[in-house]
Protein backbone atom coordinates (compact mmCIF):
# COMPACT_ATOMS: atom_id res chain seq x y z
CA UNK A 1 0.00 0.00 0.00
CA UNK A 2 1.16 3.43 -0.66
CA UNK A 3 1.65 5.08 2.22
CA UNK A 4 -1.63 4.98 4.72
CA UNK A 5 -0.38 5.09 8.19
CA UNK A 6 0.51 8.53 8.09
CA UNK A 7 -1.38 10.64 5.71
CA UNK A 8 0.62 13.80 5.03
CA UNK A 9 -1.08 17.35 5.92
CA UNK A 10 -0.66 19.70 3.04
CA UNK A 11 0.54 23.14 3.67
CA UNK A 12 -2.88 25.59 3.08
CA UNK A 13 -0.66 29.04 2.64
CA UNK A 14 0.22 27.74 -1.21
CA UNK A 15 -2.38 26.32 -3.37
CA UNK A 16 -1.41 24.13 -5.86
CA UNK A 17 -3.21 25.22 -9.24
CA UNK A 18 -2.13 28.50 -8.31
CA UNK A 19 1.39 27.05 -8.49
CA UNK A 20 0.51 25.55 -11.43
CA UNK A 21 -0.75 28.31 -13.23
CA UNK A 22 1.52 30.80 -12.08
CA UNK A 23 4.19 28.77 -14.34
CA UNK A 24 2.05 28.13 -16.88
CA UNK A 25 1.52 31.53 -17.27
CA UNK A 26 5.35 32.25 -17.22
CA UNK A 27 5.94 29.17 -20.15
CA UNK A 28 2.78 30.67 -22.37
CA UNK A 29 3.78 34.06 -23.16
CA UNK A 30 7.19 32.92 -23.19
CA UNK A 31 5.94 30.72 -26.24
CA UNK A 32 3.48 33.52 -27.43
CA UNK A 33 0.80 31.42 -27.64
CA UNK A 34 -2.43 32.92 -28.78
CA UNK A 35 -5.48 33.47 -26.28
CA UNK A 36 -7.47 31.15 -27.36
CA UNK A 37 -5.48 28.20 -27.31
CA UNK A 38 -4.54 29.45 -23.49
CA UNK A 39 -8.01 29.61 -22.21
CA UNK A 40 -8.26 25.93 -23.58
CA UNK A 41 -5.41 24.76 -21.89
CA UNK A 42 -5.45 26.59 -18.84
CA UNK A 43 -9.33 25.22 -17.69
CA UNK A 44 -9.75 21.58 -17.24
CA UNK A 45 -12.00 19.95 -20.27
CA UNK A 46 -14.19 17.95 -17.67
CA UNK A 47 -14.77 18.25 -13.76
CA UNK A 48 -16.88 15.50 -12.21
CA UNK A 49 -17.77 15.45 -8.31
CA UNK A 50 -19.55 12.90 -7.07
CA UNK A 51 -21.25 11.74 -3.67
CA UNK A 52 -20.20 8.14 -3.02
CA UNK A 53 -22.56 6.30 -0.10
CA UNK A 54 -20.74 3.56 1.64
CA UNK A 55 -21.92 0.93 4.38
CA UNK A 56 -20.15 1.16 7.10
CA UNK A 57 -18.41 -1.82 8.92
CA UNK A 58 -20.75 -0.74 12.24
CA UNK A 59 -23.94 -0.27 9.94
CA UNK A 60 -23.84 3.07 9.15
CA UNK A 61 -23.79 4.76 6.16
CA UNK A 62 -21.18 7.16 5.33
CA UNK A 63 -20.97 9.86 2.25
CA UNK A 64 -17.76 10.50 0.88
CA UNK A 65 -17.00 13.17 -1.51
CA UNK A 66 -14.76 12.17 -4.61
CA UNK A 67 -13.46 13.76 -7.85
CA UNK A 68 -11.99 13.11 -11.59
CA UNK A 69 -10.43 15.49 -13.77
CA UNK A 70 -9.55 15.33 -17.18
CA UNK A 71 -7.38 18.13 -18.10
CA UNK A 72 -6.90 16.88 -21.38
CA UNK A 73 -6.94 14.64 -24.45
CA UNK A 74 -5.67 16.37 -27.38
CA UNK A 75 -3.04 13.55 -27.31
CA UNK A 76 -4.72 10.81 -26.43
CA UNK A 77 -7.00 9.48 -23.64
CA UNK A 78 -6.00 10.82 -19.97
CA UNK A 79 -4.30 9.16 -17.57
CA UNK A 80 -3.29 9.86 -14.18
CA UNK A 81 -3.48 8.45 -10.43
CA UNK A 82 -6.47 8.36 -7.44
CA UNK A 83 -5.49 9.75 -4.58
CA UNK A 84 -7.24 8.76 -1.26
CA UNK A 85 -6.64 11.33 1.47
CA UNK A 86 -8.28 13.37 3.81
CA UNK A 87 -7.01 16.91 2.58
CA UNK A 88 -8.42 16.17 -0.94
CA UNK A 89 -9.77 19.16 -2.52
CA UNK A 90 -10.94 20.26 -6.13
CA UNK A 91 -7.73 22.49 -6.46
CA UNK A 92 -5.09 19.89 -5.97
CA UNK A 93 -6.53 17.39 -8.73
CA UNK A 94 -6.88 20.15 -10.81
CA UNK A 95 -3.55 21.26 -10.70
CA UNK A 96 -2.42 17.09 -10.49
CA UNK A 97 -4.22 16.51 -13.92
CA UNK A 98 -2.47 19.51 -16.02
CA UNK A 99 0.34 18.38 -14.71
CA UNK A 100 0.05 14.66 -15.58
CA UNK A 101 -1.05 16.36 -19.40
CA UNK A 102 2.44 18.27 -19.30
CA UNK A 103 4.12 14.82 -18.27
CA UNK A 104 2.58 12.82 -21.07
CA UNK A 105 3.80 14.98 -23.46
CA UNK A 106 7.24 16.03 -22.12
CA UNK A 107 8.35 12.27 -22.07
CA UNK A 108 6.09 11.34 -25.85
CA UNK A 109 3.89 9.21 -24.83
CA UNK A 110 0.12 9.15 -26.30
CA UNK A 111 -2.15 10.34 -23.40
CA UNK A 112 -3.87 13.59 -22.23
CA UNK A 113 -3.71 14.09 -18.40
CA UNK A 114 -6.34 13.67 -15.65
CA UNK A 115 -6.63 13.01 -11.99
CA UNK A 116 -8.66 11.61 -9.20
CA UNK A 117 -9.53 11.62 -5.40
CA UNK A 118 -11.39 10.94 -2.80
CA UNK A 119 -11.68 12.95 0.33
CA UNK A 120 -10.73 9.73 3.19
CA UNK A 121 -8.34 8.63 5.26
CA UNK A 122 -7.80 5.03 4.19
CA UNK A 123 -5.99 4.77 7.36
CA UNK A 124 -9.00 4.89 9.03
CA UNK A 125 -11.20 2.36 7.24
CA UNK A 126 -11.23 -1.06 7.06
CA UNK A 127 -10.45 -3.19 3.76
CA UNK A 128 -14.05 -4.15 3.67
CA UNK A 129 -14.98 -0.53 3.55
CA UNK A 130 -12.00 0.60 1.18
CA UNK A 131 -13.07 -2.08 -1.28
CA UNK A 132 -16.70 -0.84 -1.51
CA UNK A 133 -15.51 2.78 -1.64
CA UNK A 134 -13.73 1.67 -4.24
CA UNK A 135 -16.35 0.03 -6.21
CA UNK A 136 -18.70 2.90 -5.07
CA UNK A 137 -16.00 5.14 -7.22
CA UNK A 138 -15.82 3.08 -9.97
CA UNK A 139 -19.06 2.66 -10.70
CA UNK A 140 -19.95 6.38 -10.42
CA UNK A 141 -17.15 6.88 -13.01
CA UNK A 142 -18.17 4.12 -15.14
CA UNK A 143 -18.61 5.72 -18.23
CA UNK A 144 -16.05 8.10 -17.84
CA UNK A 145 -13.15 5.69 -17.22
CA UNK A 146 -12.36 3.29 -20.01
CA UNK A 147 -9.30 2.29 -22.06
CA UNK A 148 -9.43 4.42 -24.75
CA UNK A 149 -10.86 7.10 -22.81
CA UNK A 150 -9.76 7.90 -19.25
CA UNK A 151 -7.49 5.31 -17.28
CA UNK A 152 -6.81 5.17 -13.52
CA UNK A 153 -3.67 4.45 -11.88
CA UNK A 154 -2.68 4.34 -8.05
CA UNK A 155 -1.21 7.83 -6.46
CA UNK A 156 -1.22 8.44 -2.40
CA UNK A 157 -2.91 6.80 -0.52
CA UNK A 158 -4.37 3.62 -3.02
CA UNK A 159 -2.43 0.57 -4.60
CA UNK A 160 -2.27 -2.42 -6.40
CA UNK A 161 -5.27 -3.92 -4.38
CA UNK A 162 -6.93 -1.18 -5.19
CA UNK A 163 -6.53 -1.26 -9.15
CA UNK A 164 -7.81 -4.79 -8.43
CA UNK A 165 -10.87 -4.23 -7.16
CA UNK A 166 -11.00 -0.64 -9.77
CA UNK A 167 -10.77 -3.07 -12.71
CA UNK A 168 -12.91 -5.59 -11.16
CA UNK A 169 -15.47 -3.56 -10.96
CA UNK A 170 -14.88 -1.84 -14.52
CA UNK A 171 -15.03 -5.37 -15.86
CA UNK A 172 -18.64 -6.53 -14.45
CA UNK A 173 -20.11 -3.32 -15.38
CA UNK A 174 -18.48 -3.56 -19.20
CA UNK A 175 -18.79 -7.48 -19.26
CA UNK A 176 -15.60 -8.25 -20.29
CA UNK A 177 -12.29 -8.39 -19.10
CA UNK A 178 -10.50 -4.91 -19.47
CA UNK A 179 -6.97 -4.58 -17.39
CA UNK A 180 -6.13 -1.91 -20.08
CA UNK A 181 -8.75 0.42 -18.25
CA UNK A 182 -6.13 1.17 -15.18
CA UNK A 183 -2.53 0.43 -14.43
CA UNK A 184 -0.35 0.01 -11.71
CA UNK A 185 -2.47 -3.58 -11.34
CA UNK A 186 -0.79 -6.27 -9.46
CA UNK A 187 1.86 -8.49 -11.95
CA UNK A 188 -0.91 -10.96 -11.91
CA UNK A 189 -3.78 -8.87 -13.45
CA UNK A 190 -1.22 -7.62 -16.33
CA UNK A 191 0.62 -5.15 -14.10
CA UNK A 192 4.05 -4.45 -16.14
CA UNK A 193 7.72 -5.75 -14.59
CA UNK A 194 9.51 -2.42 -13.91
CA UNK A 195 6.23 -0.80 -13.20
CA UNK A 196 6.76 -0.46 -9.00
CA UNK A 197 10.58 0.87 -9.41
CA UNK A 198 9.46 2.85 -12.75
CA UNK A 199 9.24 6.48 -11.10
CA UNK A 200 12.16 6.51 -8.76
CA UNK A 201 14.67 5.29 -11.77
CA UNK A 202 13.13 7.68 -13.96
CA UNK A 203 15.07 9.99 -10.78
CA UNK A 204 18.03 8.24 -11.16
CA UNK A 205 18.12 8.57 -14.59
CA UNK A 206 17.45 12.72 -14.33
CA UNK A 207 19.65 12.63 -11.64
CA UNK A 208 22.66 11.24 -13.77
CA UNK A 209 22.15 13.71 -16.75
CA UNK A 210 22.28 16.43 -14.16
CA UNK A 211 24.94 15.91 -12.60
CA UNK A 212 26.56 15.27 -16.21
CA UNK A 213 25.66 18.99 -17.15
CA UNK A 214 26.95 20.47 -13.89
CA UNK A 215 30.10 18.22 -14.44
CA UNK A 216 29.72 15.89 -11.30
CA UNK A 217 30.77 12.38 -10.86
CA UNK A 218 28.06 10.83 -8.82
CA UNK A 219 30.89 8.47 -6.83
CA UNK A 220 31.75 12.09 -5.52
CA UNK A 221 28.46 13.15 -4.81
CA UNK A 222 25.79 13.15 -1.38
CA UNK A 223 21.90 13.31 -1.54
CA UNK A 224 19.23 14.10 0.85
CA UNK A 225 15.72 12.14 -0.06
CA UNK A 226 13.03 13.29 1.05
CA UNK A 227 9.86 10.68 1.66
CA UNK A 228 10.52 7.03 1.62
CA UNK A 229 7.41 5.44 0.17
CA UNK A 230 7.28 4.06 -3.25
CA UNK A 231 9.44 6.94 -4.94
CA UNK A 232 11.42 7.93 -2.51
CA UNK A 233 12.96 4.61 -1.06
CA UNK A 234 13.30 3.33 -4.39
CA UNK A 235 15.01 6.50 -5.50
CA UNK A 236 17.40 6.40 -2.84
CA UNK A 237 17.97 2.92 -3.19
CA UNK A 238 19.00 3.29 -7.31
CA UNK A 239 21.06 6.70 -6.30
CA UNK A 240 23.21 4.49 -3.69
CA UNK A 241 23.92 1.87 -6.40
CA UNK A 242 24.58 4.53 -8.48
CA UNK A 243 27.92 5.46 -6.06
CA UNK A 244 25.65 8.49 -4.66
CA UNK A 245 26.16 8.84 -0.72
CA UNK A 246 22.38 8.94 0.82
CA UNK A 247 22.82 11.76 3.51
CA UNK A 248 19.72 11.88 4.69
CA UNK A 249 16.27 9.71 4.34
CA UNK A 250 12.84 10.84 6.15
CA UNK A 251 9.55 10.19 6.20
CA UNK A 252 6.36 11.60 8.35
CA UNK A 253 8.28 10.88 11.42
CA UNK A 254 11.09 12.85 10.91
CA UNK A 255 14.96 13.06 9.27
CA UNK A 256 17.65 10.53 9.62
CA UNK A 257 21.24 11.64 8.96
CA UNK A 258 24.57 9.62 8.82
CA UNK A 259 27.52 11.38 7.58
CA UNK A 260 29.29 8.55 6.42
CA UNK A 261 26.18 7.35 4.15
CA UNK A 262 23.26 5.45 4.64
CA UNK A 263 22.56 1.92 3.97
CA UNK A 264 19.66 2.33 1.99
CA UNK A 265 18.61 -1.46 1.99
CA UNK A 266 18.95 -1.95 5.99
CA UNK A 267 16.88 1.25 5.89
CA UNK A 268 14.53 0.10 3.18
CA UNK A 269 14.35 -3.28 5.24
CA UNK A 270 13.40 -1.27 8.77
CA UNK A 271 10.86 0.79 7.10
CA UNK A 272 9.00 -2.01 6.14
CA UNK A 273 9.06 -3.92 9.12
CA UNK A 274 7.91 -1.07 11.23
CA UNK A 275 4.53 -0.77 8.73
CA UNK A 276 6.06 2.27 7.00
CA UNK A 277 7.85 4.21 9.83
CA UNK A 278 11.38 4.67 10.05
CA UNK A 279 11.40 6.32 13.58
CA UNK A 280 14.13 4.13 15.82
CA UNK A 281 16.00 3.18 12.41
CA UNK A 282 19.54 2.41 14.17
CA UNK A 283 21.67 3.62 11.01
CA UNK A 284 21.48 7.28 11.34
CA UNK A 285 20.98 10.46 13.95
CA UNK A 286 17.29 12.08 14.13
CA UNK A 287 17.09 15.15 12.40
CA UNK A 288 13.74 16.90 11.37
CA UNK A 289 12.00 16.91 7.82
CA UNK A 290 12.92 21.12 7.61
CA UNK A 291 16.80 20.43 8.52
CA UNK A 292 16.94 17.01 5.94
CA UNK A 293 15.83 20.13 3.40
CA UNK A 294 18.70 22.63 4.20
CA UNK A 295 21.39 19.55 4.63
CA UNK A 296 24.81 20.03 3.31
CA UNK A 297 24.29 17.78 0.63
CA UNK A 298 24.94 18.16 -3.31
CA UNK A 299 21.74 16.43 -4.32
CA UNK A 300 18.14 16.82 -2.72
CA UNK A 301 15.32 14.40 -3.61
CA UNK A 302 11.85 15.69 -2.19
CA UNK A 303 9.98 12.89 -2.77
CA UNK A 304 7.07 13.25 -0.32
CA UNK A 305 4.45 15.46 -0.52
CA UNK A 306 3.14 19.37 -2.10
CA UNK A 307 4.86 22.69 -1.06
CA UNK A 308 8.32 21.28 1.04
CA UNK A 309 10.25 23.79 -0.77
CA UNK A 310 8.76 27.45 -0.24
CA UNK A 311 9.69 31.09 0.22
CA UNK A 312 10.55 30.14 4.12
CA UNK A 313 13.35 27.91 3.07
CA UNK A 314 14.84 28.02 -0.16
CA UNK A 315 17.23 30.42 0.19
CA UNK A 316 19.10 27.61 2.76
CA UNK A 317 19.01 25.20 0.86
CA UNK A 318 22.63 24.33 -0.31
CA UNK A 319 22.37 21.36 -2.53
CA UNK A 320 23.49 22.34 -5.91
CA UNK A 321 20.98 19.90 -7.84
CA UNK A 322 17.21 19.33 -6.57
CA UNK A 323 15.33 16.35 -8.69
CA UNK A 324 11.76 16.48 -7.84
CA UNK A 325 10.20 12.93 -6.85
CA UNK A 326 7.35 14.18 -5.53
CA UNK A 327 4.32 16.22 -7.46
CA UNK A 328 4.63 20.08 -6.57
CA UNK A 329 7.05 19.87 -4.06
CA UNK A 330 8.57 23.63 -4.77
CA UNK A 331 6.14 26.47 -4.60
CA UNK A 332 6.64 29.05 -7.22
CA UNK A 333 8.16 31.78 -4.78
CA UNK A 334 10.54 29.64 -4.68
CA UNK A 335 11.41 28.61 -7.58
CA UNK A 336 12.70 32.64 -8.15
CA UNK A 337 15.07 31.89 -4.81
CA UNK A 338 16.70 28.84 -6.62
CA UNK A 339 17.27 30.46 -9.78
CA UNK A 340 18.92 33.02 -8.46
CA UNK A 341 21.02 30.88 -6.21
CA UNK A 342 21.71 29.00 -9.55
CA UNK A 343 20.04 25.99 -8.55
CA UNK A 344 19.82 23.18 -10.37
CA UNK A 345 15.98 22.25 -10.32
CA UNK A 346 14.67 19.44 -12.80
CA UNK A 347 11.10 19.76 -12.51
CA UNK A 348 9.00 16.64 -11.37
CA UNK A 349 6.86 16.73 -14.70
CA UNK A 350 9.76 15.84 -16.01
CA UNK A 351 11.75 14.11 -13.14
CA UNK A 352 9.07 11.60 -11.83
CA UNK A 353 7.32 10.67 -15.39
CA UNK A 354 9.42 7.65 -15.32
CA UNK A 355 6.50 6.13 -13.38
CA UNK A 356 3.65 7.58 -16.61
CA UNK A 357 5.84 6.25 -19.08
CA UNK A 358 5.55 2.59 -17.84
CA UNK A 359 2.62 3.16 -17.23
CA UNK A 360 1.83 3.65 -20.65
CA UNK A 361 3.88 0.31 -20.98
CA UNK A 362 1.36 -1.43 -19.09
CA UNK A 363 -1.14 -0.20 -21.26
CA UNK A 364 0.19 -1.38 -24.52
CA UNK A 365 1.18 -4.61 -23.01
CA UNK A 366 -2.58 -5.01 -21.93
CA UNK A 367 -3.91 -4.71 -25.38
CA UNK A 368 -1.19 -6.55 -26.86
CA UNK A 369 -2.05 -9.31 -24.49
CA UNK A 370 2.08 -9.89 -24.91
CA UNK A 371 4.23 -9.28 -21.77
CA UNK A 372 7.95 -8.14 -21.79
CA UNK A 373 10.99 -9.14 -19.85
CA UNK A 374 11.86 -6.41 -17.60
CA UNK A 375 14.98 -5.54 -19.60
CA UNK A 376 13.10 -4.05 -22.60
CA UNK A 377 10.95 -2.24 -19.74
CA UNK A 378 13.68 -0.33 -18.00
CA UNK A 379 15.71 0.38 -21.70
CA UNK A 380 12.78 2.11 -23.38
CA UNK A 381 11.67 3.69 -19.97
CA UNK A 382 15.46 4.83 -19.60
CA UNK A 383 15.58 6.01 -23.51
CA UNK A 384 12.92 8.07 -23.33
CA UNK A 385 13.77 9.80 -19.61
CA UNK A 386 16.93 10.62 -21.11
CA UNK A 387 16.05 11.97 -24.55
CA UNK A 388 13.41 14.32 -22.80
CA UNK A 389 15.81 15.47 -20.25
CA UNK A 390 18.00 16.29 -23.14
CA UNK A 391 14.79 18.07 -24.96
CA UNK A 392 13.94 20.57 -21.94
CA UNK A 393 18.00 20.81 -21.32
CA UNK A 394 18.00 22.79 -24.96
CA UNK A 395 14.76 24.53 -24.63
CA UNK A 396 15.97 25.93 -21.62
CA UNK A 397 19.14 26.98 -23.09
CA UNK A 398 16.93 28.53 -26.27
CA UNK A 399 14.42 30.18 -23.81
CA UNK A 400 16.95 31.39 -20.69
CA UNK A 401 14.99 29.74 -18.61
CA UNK A 402 15.09 27.11 -15.87
CA UNK A 403 14.05 23.55 -16.70
CA UNK A 404 10.86 23.72 -15.42
CA UNK A 405 9.63 26.47 -17.47
CA UNK A 406 11.20 24.91 -20.05
CA UNK A 407 9.61 21.88 -19.11
CA UNK A 408 5.90 23.63 -19.27
CA UNK A 409 7.42 25.15 -22.72
CA UNK A 410 7.66 21.57 -24.01
CA UNK A 411 4.68 20.69 -23.12
CA UNK A 412 1.97 23.05 -23.84
CA UNK A 413 3.50 23.69 -27.29
CA UNK A 414 3.05 19.94 -28.25
CA UNK A 415 -0.23 20.28 -26.45
CA UNK A 416 -1.38 23.15 -28.65
CA UNK A 417 -0.30 21.77 -32.37
CA UNK A 418 -2.14 18.34 -31.40
CA UNK A 419 -4.97 20.86 -30.69
CA UNK A 420 -4.65 23.12 -33.37
CA UNK A 421 -4.44 20.15 -36.07
CA UNK A 422 -7.37 18.55 -34.39
CA UNK A 423 -9.40 21.47 -34.97
CA UNK A 424 -10.37 23.40 -32.02
CA UNK A 425 -14.07 23.61 -31.68
P1 LIG B 1 3.82 7.05 -0.66
O1 LIG B 1 2.51 7.23 0.00
O2 LIG B 1 4.28 5.67 -1.04
O3 LIG B 1 5.01 7.69 0.24
C1 LIG B 1 4.99 8.98 0.78
C2 LIG B 1 6.17 9.11 1.75
O4 LIG B 1 6.26 10.46 2.16
C3 LIG B 1 6.04 8.27 3.01
O5 LIG B 1 7.32 7.76 3.36
C4 LIG B 1 5.59 9.27 4.07
O6 LIG B 1 5.97 8.90 5.38
C5 LIG B 1 6.37 10.48 3.60
N1 LIG B 1 5.83 11.75 4.08
C6 LIG B 1 4.57 12.14 4.19
N2 LIG B 1 4.51 13.39 4.68
C7 LIG B 1 5.77 13.78 4.87
C8 LIG B 1 6.37 14.96 5.36
N3 LIG B 1 5.62 15.99 5.75
N4 LIG B 1 7.70 15.01 5.40
C9 LIG B 1 8.46 13.98 5.01
N5 LIG B 1 7.97 12.84 4.55
C10 LIG B 1 6.63 12.75 4.49
O7 LIG B 1 3.72 7.98 -1.92
P2 LIG B 1 4.56 7.89 -3.27
O8 LIG B 1 3.83 7.04 -4.25
O9 LIG B 1 5.99 7.62 -2.96
O10 LIG B 1 4.38 9.39 -3.79
C11 LIG B 1 5.18 10.45 -3.28
C12 LIG B 1 5.03 11.64 -4.20
O11 LIG B 1 5.43 11.28 -5.52
C13 LIG B 1 3.60 12.20 -4.34
O12 LIG B 1 3.71 13.58 -4.57
C14 LIG B 1 3.09 11.52 -5.62
O13 LIG B 1 2.05 12.25 -6.24
C15 LIG B 1 4.37 11.57 -6.43
N6 LIG B 1 4.43 10.62 -7.55
C16 LIG B 1 4.28 9.28 -7.33
C17 LIG B 1 4.39 8.41 -8.41
C18 LIG B 1 4.32 6.92 -8.22
O14 LIG B 1 4.51 6.20 -9.20
N7 LIG B 1 4.10 6.42 -7.00
C19 LIG B 1 4.60 8.91 -9.70
C20 LIG B 1 4.75 10.29 -9.88
C21 LIG B 1 4.67 11.13 -8.79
Amino acid sequence: MAEIEHIPVVEETENPLESMKSRFNEAASLLEIDEDTYNLLITPSKEIKVNLPVAMDDGRVKVFEGYRVIHSTYLGPSKGGIRYAPYVNIDEVKALAAWMSFKSAIVGIPFGGAKGGINCNPAELSKGELERLTRAYTLALADVFGPDSDIPAPDVGTDGQVMAWLLDEYSRKVGKSSPAVVTGKPLFLGGSLGRVDATGRGVMISTLAALDKLGLNPKNVSAAVQGFGNVGSVSARLLSEQGIKIKGISDVSGGYYNEDGINIPEAIKYYLAHKFNLTGFPGAQPVSNEELLTMNVDVLVPAAIENQITHKNASDIKAKLIVEGANGPTSASADLILKEKGILVVPDVLANAGGVTVSYFEWVQNRMGYYWPIEMVNERADRIMKEAFETVFKVREKYKTNMRIAAYIVAIDKIAQAMKLRGKF
